[in-house]
């Protein structure tokens, strides 16, 4: 079998501009553009990458981006006043403050000052409550987007047998939950699971949110299993090159010989999570602004 190639960044293209169009027409009926806010401490190479595709993806999408920038001996004292700012602020719908932080600020502490009405990230313990007990909140953007790419490609997941590789508070345990609600019958195995690859191989649907480098072969997988990769690993340079090539969790090519479908690294799941950050805030901005969600989103 070969698989089918999941390409997260024309599904994400296809969502961006859905969102675009619906953000054009919140402008039209409140007067407004919805509003993303991104704070970002300290000067983490791989974080400046990221805020500025936020902020740009934003503006792409008809919404208007807030970008906060503050030096990295910011105490948690200015940061918690510029969130609880940004809480009260009108024009600012979203809210989020790019991870990781410098060690000095406590995560948690920052995080859970954030309004959960405003937590397009999701991270916040109301809104993975919320998750947990079938409510209405918000749901982190990686795992949203590998669901949207999953129900896509196969439809109902009812009775599927999925293993979910990781328990991170942001990617594996509400993949494993939003699976759940779908009616899959989910494995979530991490460090410790005896006898991984056993595990894997009897999963319809295989999430890898690891961050090992081509660890999932092709005598992991179940043949037709669809495999959703949300691993972002750097190898090593190859001699005379600045730097290595970006690969996933699972060997792309040996899997897919037996796997029915899977996304690639670069083009999978990475653009999905931006296209759902921006979903997240548009619902944000229909919520606050106490009108109905339109459909399709
Ligand atoms: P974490 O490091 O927080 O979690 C990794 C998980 O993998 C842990 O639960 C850990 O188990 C488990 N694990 C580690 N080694 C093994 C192993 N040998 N066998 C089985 N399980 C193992 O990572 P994140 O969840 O934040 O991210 C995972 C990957 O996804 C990373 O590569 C990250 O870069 C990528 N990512 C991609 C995003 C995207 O937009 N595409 C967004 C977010 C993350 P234990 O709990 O026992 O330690």
């Amino acid at each position: 079998m070969t698989a089918t190639r999941i390409d997260g960044k024309a599904f994400a293209a296809r969502l961006r501009e859905r969102v675009g169009a619906r953000a054009l027409e919140f402008a039209e009926a409140t007067g407004r553009k919805p509003g993303l806010a991104v704070v970002l401490v300290g000067e983490n190479a791989a974080s400046e990458v990221y805020v500025r595709a936020k902020g740009k993806a934003c503006v792409a999408a008809n919404m208007e981006s807030f970008e906060h920038r503050l030096p990295a001996d910011t105490s948690a004292q200015d940061l918690l006043a510029l969130v609880e700012r940004l809480n009260a602020d009108p024009a600012v719908d979203g809210i989020l403050v790019q991870l990781p932080l410098p060690e000095h600020l406590d995560e948690q502490a920052i995080i859970a000052a954030i309004s959960p009405d405003k937590d397009v990230d999701g991270f916040h313990v109301i809104n993975a409550g919320r998750l947990s007990v079938g409510q209405e909140g918000f749901v982190p953007c990686t795992p949203m987007g590998c669901m949207m790419l999953l129900t896509d490609r196969l439809g109902d997941l009812s009775g599927l047998d999925a293993v979910v590789i990781g328990r991170s508070n942001i990617v594996g345990k509400p993949m494993a939950q939003l699976l759940l609600d779908a009616n899959a019958t989910v494995t979530i195995a991490h460090s410790r699971t005896k006898d991984l690859a056993a595990v894997v191989r009897r999963a319809d649907i295989v999430v890898a949110a690891v961050g090992r480098p081509q660890m999932i072969g092709k005598d992991w997988l179940k043949e037709g299993a669809t495999v959703i990769d949300v691993g972002i690993n750097r190898l090593p340079p190859e001699p005379g090159a600045d730097k290595g090539r970006l690969v996933g969790d699972v060997a792309f090519d040996e899997a897919s010989e037996v796997a029915g479908a899977i996304t690639p690294v670069p083009g999978g799941v990475g653009p999905m999570t931006i296209a759902v950050l921006l979903r997240n805030t548009l619902v944000a901005a229909y919520r606050n602004a106490g009108l109905d969600m339109p459909e399709g989103l």
